[in-house]
């Protein structure tokens, strides 16, 4: 299946690029003779994620969710993470779209992680970070641009501070309370489990709607309540965010769109007795 509009919106799937993050970590608790037939770990034990944005485009506001990891790290950082921009990149698939990053008006991050926000700026040859996306406002949620200043120890590494300060500086940066509405028919939807003030997104039109999950279900495996990440600051919480979240999801036929899955785009699932089950699933095409 394909991916259509949303009521006005014009949908595209925009990736970024893939990357490895240790397969123990993002599965939690979850023992790895289970989660190695579903995502398949390397010598290093890492399994492989993507970053696949979002882009909406109304014939007015292009809306790009999350910017996937940038291009502005050390050659370490590469290895560690084994980036992959070969086969995506975010601006070779903008512009696969006809798009370039100067059309973007909107950047929504769901929250400061070095793999969500990274692309949000660059790096200028003198050294100086400056935002990615010259005529865009950003969006942050006030809770997760705390925690981003101010991280807790658990998850610090994630948050780098060169990837958002200067879109503070440049004063293009919209610091949001919780569960607003940033456009007609784009409004935000706050979790904290995986980490303080996450924004997942809710894009509604023609009575239906297409949720980015980013950290809630970041792989289609963690569709299964207890599959939840190593990562999270507060797990019991994301399990309670999962429950009310995924109830919602299935019971209003929402379209679940997954960032970091490395096969499966988005899926809509219904309640079942082994907690739930995906009746419709949209896989990228390799
Ligand atoms: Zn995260």
């Amino acid at each position: 299946m394909q991916l259509t509009n949303l009521g006005k919106w014009k949908i595209k799937v925009i990736e970024s690029g893939d990357f490895k993050l240790d397969g123990g970590a993002m599965m939690g608790s979850v023992p790895k003779v289970l989660w190695d037939k579903t995502n398949p770990s390397d010598n290093l034990n890492r399994i492989q994620l993507a970053m696949r944005c979002l882009l909406l485009d109304d014939g007015e506001n292009i809306v790009l969710i999350e910017t996937g990891i940038g291009d502005h790290f050390s050659e370490k950082f590469k290895e560690m993470f084994d980036i992959n921009q070969r086969d995506y990149s975010l601006s070779n698939t903008l512009s696969d779209f006809g798009y370039s990053i100067k059309d973007i008006t909107h950047v929504i991050l769901t929250h400061l992680h070095f793999d969500h926000a990274g692309g949000a700026v660059k790096k200028e040859l003198n050294g100086e970070m400056r935002p990615q996306f010259p005529n865009a406002e950003y969006y942050i949620s006030s809770k997760n641009w705390e925690a981003a200043l101010n991280p807790n120890p658990k998850d610090r590494a994630s948050y780098l501070k060169e990837n958002f300060t200067c879109l503070k500086d440049y004063n293009v940066l919209n610091i949001l309370p919780d569960n607003v509405e940033i456009l007609p028919g784009i409004n935000t939807y706050v979790v904290s489990g995986h980490t303080s003030g996450q924004q997942l997104v809710v894009i509604s039109g023609n009575n239906k709607k297409l949720v980015f999950c980013s950290d809630l279900i970041p792989l289609k495996s963690h569709l299964k309540l207890p599959w939840i990440m190593g990562y999270d600051l507060n797990a019991s919480l994301t399990l309670k965010e999962k429950k009310v979240f995924l109830d919602l999801a299935a019971n209003n036929n929402w379209i679940l769109y997954l960032y970091h899955d490395p096969e499966v785009i988005a899926v809509e699932i219904k309640e079942a007795d082994n907690y739930y089950e995906i009746i419709n699933e949209y896989r990228r095409r390799n």
